[in-house]
C-alpha cells in the first residue's frame, strides 16, 4: 500500500477522546491519552494533525475496551462530523450517506469517499486508502450503523469488499 502523510482535524481527535470520557469518565480519558504520550497535548478542531493520533486512540480503546466499544466509537463520531444539522438528522439515510463525500473531504486530507445508491434501498459507501488497520474498518461499521439508527431505519450494515483482505476498497453496504 502507497505510504502517504495522513492528516485529520482535530475535531475528530477530540471527538473520540470526548466519546472515552463521556463513556468511562475523565479519569479514564487520563489513563488513555497518558498510556498514548498525548496527555500534554490540545488539537483544536479546525487544524490537521497526523492520523496516527487517530490510529493509537482506536487501538486503545480496542485493547482495553474491546470491539464493541471501537463500533460505538465509530457511532459516536458520526454526530462529530458536522453532517446532522437538523434538516439531516430529520431525513432519510440516503440523504445522510449522500453528506458523507463531501464531509469526509473537509475531515481527511488523504484517501477518498464515494457513495452510490446502485438501486433502491441500498447505499454504497466506497473509501478508498482510508483503511490501514482493522480498527478503522470497525469505525466505518458504526459510523454506518448510526446513519440508520439516527433516520430510524431498519437494515443491516455490511462489508463485502476490504482493502485489508487484498480488495482494491473498502465498500460498506446498507441495506434497508
Ligand atoms: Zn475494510
Amino acid at each position: 500500500m502507497r505510504v502517504m502523510e495522513r492528516k485529520t482535524r482535530g475535531r475528530v481527535l477530540n471527538g473520540y477522546l470526548d466519546f472515552i470520557e463521556n463513556e468511562w469518565g475523565a479519569s479514564t480519558r487520563k489513563v488513555a491519552t497518558a498510556a498514548i504520550g498525548i496527555d500534554s497535548m490540545d488539537w483544536s478542531d479546525g487544524q490537521y494533525y497526523q492520523d496516527e493520533i487517530v490510529d493509537n486512540i482506536l487501538r486503545w480503546i480496542r485493547r482495553n475496551k474491546g470491539d464493541d466499544a471501537v463500533i460505538k466509537a465509530g457511532r459516536s463520531i458520526l454526530h462529530n462530523l458536522g453532517i446532522l444539522s437538523w434538516m439531516v438528522r430529520f431525513s432519510d439515510v440516503v440523504t445522510l450517506a449522500k453528506k458523507f463525500p463531501k464531509n469526509f473531504s473537509e475531515i481527511y486530507a488523504f484517501g477518498s469517499c464515494e457513495v452510490q445508491v446502485p438501486r433502491p434501498r441500498h447505499v454504497k459507501l466506497i473509501l478508498k486508502d482510508v483503511v490501514f488497520y482493522e480498527e478503522r474498518c470497525m469505525v466505518w461499521r458504526g459510523i454506518c450503523e448510526e446513519a440508520l439508527t439516527i433516520t430510524k431505519t431498519k437494515g443491516k450494515v455490511l462489508h463485502p469488499q476490504c482493502q485489508l483482505k487484498g480488495d482494491g476498497v473498502c465498500e460498506f453496504v446498507l441495506e434497508f
